[in-house]
């Protein structure tokens, strides 16, 4: 350190005769708000343009499509869930549970999605080095997915810089974090797009076993205002459970929107079709479930700080159906505040703050 001290001693100090500390500004979730409609030209939601056009600030790359994103789960990121959201522009985070004779089997039979898919790694050597084979193997992959547990650990920041030596020209997506100073830190480590979000996730039970978290759509606003100072972008990961949520998030400023829950249960969705009196359902869990690591034995004990759960949605057919009702949400959602592309959304969003937003009489 620059006082000439260890770590350690750096630390100790940081941490000497403090007391816990209370932040009294709320901090707000999805369900909090809702955006204020506004005066509008648009005649109609066909008129709204849902693709956009980014240039990474460390990778200097260019990419264009439209920014919905599969999680990186092996229930939502198949190789199935990348060929029908891929045909639409979508983005897909492979899950990190397929081996390299996996990869080549979709490389050779689908090379047109691989520009629109990410390959995910945690910060293990076994994880790097299939990434790193795989980006090698396939180099129209423009994506790498760096997703831990904890985003704030040092490690992990040495990681990011090791990703970005190693390659310089991939589009570097880095997380989860749901702070402004740790969104600086990774992309000045070299990420250009960080994930943002603790706890919020469908299946997700850190918030219970650790009490760690943060409100979503307070952390995916601190973040992207945080990320967009230093040209990087945001993706807010976790929480959706409704296109509104995700017109919510992109109108706080994240410039993609990952979703887990959203995109189970469908036929390209992984995990068990499970049939309960004449009713069709898939299972679904987080990657750090006990079904996930019963699955992976031994290799994902770390994914998230702690255990996911395991759940069954009813089965929903096609992908697509459920992309075109997303879509549809907001493309709407920009109708209402006269954005007339989702570039201009957050620009024209004002939320509010509300006690109700959904009425529950019928159900
Ligand atoms: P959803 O869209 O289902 O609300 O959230 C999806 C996100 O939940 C994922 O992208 C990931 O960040 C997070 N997630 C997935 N599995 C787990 C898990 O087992 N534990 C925790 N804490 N988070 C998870």
């Amino acid at each position: 350190g620059g006082r000439g001290l260890t770590k350690e001693q750096e630390l100790d100090c940081e941490t000497k005769n403090k007391m816990p500390r209370l932040d009294l500004e709320p901090k707000l979730d999805y369900k909090d708000v809702l955006i204020r409609p506004k005066r509008s030209t648009l005649r109609s939601r066909a008129q709204v343009d849902l693709t956009r056009t980014f240039t990474f600030r460390n990778s200097q790359r260019t990419w264009t499509g439209v920014p919905i994103v599969a999680a990186n789960m092996d229930t939502v990121g198949t190789f199935e869930m990348a060929v029908a959201l891929g045909s639409q522009q979508l983005v897909t985070c492979i899950h990190k549970h397929y081996t390299f004779q996996d990869w080549e089997n979709f490389a050779s039979k689908h090379s047109e999605i691989l520009p629109s898919v990410a390959v995910s790694a945690g910060t293990s050597q076994t994880d790097l080095g299939l990434a790193t084979r795989v980006l090698h193997a396939f180099p129209a992959i423009q994506f790498v997915c760096l997703d831990v547990a904890n985003g704030y650990s040092e490690h992990f920041v040495e990681a990011v810089k090791a990703v970005r030596k190693a390659h310089p020209t991939h589009v570097v997506i880095a997380g989860n974090v749901v702070t402004g100073e740790m969104t600086e830190e990774l992309i000045l480590a070299g990420a250009d797009i960080i994930k943002v979000g603790i706890g919020p996730g469908s299946v997700c039970t850190t918030r219970r076993q650790t009490g760690v978290g943060y409100p979503q759509l307070s952390a995916v606003l601190d973040c992207a205002d945080a990320a967009h100072g230093l040209n990087g972008h945001v993706i807010a990961d976790g929480g959706c459970v409704c296109p509104g949520d995700v017109a919510k998030g992109f109108g706080a400023g994240a410039d993609f929107v990952m979703l887990g829950g959203m995109l189970a249960g469908h036929d390209e969705s992984g995990g068990e079709t499970i049939e309960e009196n004449g009713k069709l359902f898939k299972q679904f869990y987080g990657m750090s479930s006990s079904t996930a690591m019963t699955k992976h034995v031994g290799g994902v004990a770390e994914y998230r700080a702690s255990e996911g759960k395991t759940v069954k949605v009813p089965f929903r057919g096609a992908v697509s159906g459920t992309v075109k009702e997303i879509m549809g949400g907001i493309r709407s959602t920009c109708t209402y505040v006269g954005a007339s592309r989702l570039k201009e959304l957050s620009k024209r969003t004002t939320f509010i703050r509300v006690t109700q937003q959904i009425n529950e009489v019928f159900g």
